[in-house]
């Protein structure tokens, strides 16, 4: 998610949503989403979701450097997703350290507690049809691959 290397779109209505999703591109794609849109986005992957606790919002807070109470709750993950090896339900916090420590480095955590917190607009990015990702389990380092997932608080969401 570069800022040079982005193309600014911006989804606007739920049927433009619900056709993006639909009809994935082959890459992975990173859209701006308009305000009003916003209440669709909440509903995006309720299945096998769970919402994290507040330890969990906590831990993630103080990696970014910023206070949990600044993070826009709902924070919504994948419920399938546990470490294998040391049996950690992952969270928000396993998929932000993979994009900021990992090869590419991709973001960084000011920027993400910005997006969190509500600072710089809501985002949405859809896994193209090619989708597949490894996520580092931020306890042992252990790398995940998987096909599908979704997480997602009330300014981003992972579909
Ligand atoms: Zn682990």
């Amino acid at each position: 998610m570069d800022d040079k290397a982005r193309r600014l779109r911006e989804i606007t209505t739920k049927e433009q949503l619900t056709m993006l999703l639909n009809d994935r591109s082959e890459n992975t794609e990173t859209w701006l989403v308009h305000n009003s849109v916003l209440e669709n986005l909440l509903e995006l992957g309720t299945n096998n979701m769970r919402e994290m606790s507040e330890n969990e919002i906590t831990e993630l807070a103080q990696y970014l450097g910023t206070n949990a109470e600044q993070l826009n709750r709902p924070f919504m993950v994948d419920s399938n997703l546990i470490c294998p090896t040391c049996s950690r339900k992952l969270t928000f916090l396993d998929f932000v350290k993979t994009a900021i420590e990992g090869d590419p480095k991709l973001h960084s955590k000011e920027r993400i507690a910005d997006i969190l917190s509500g600072r710089n607009g809501n985002w949405l990015t859809i896994g193209g049809r090619k989708f597949e990702r490894t996520v580092y389990c931020s306890n042992c380092g252990e790398g995940i691959v998987y096909r599908t997932h979704n997480y997602s608080n009330r300014n981003y969401a992972y579909a």
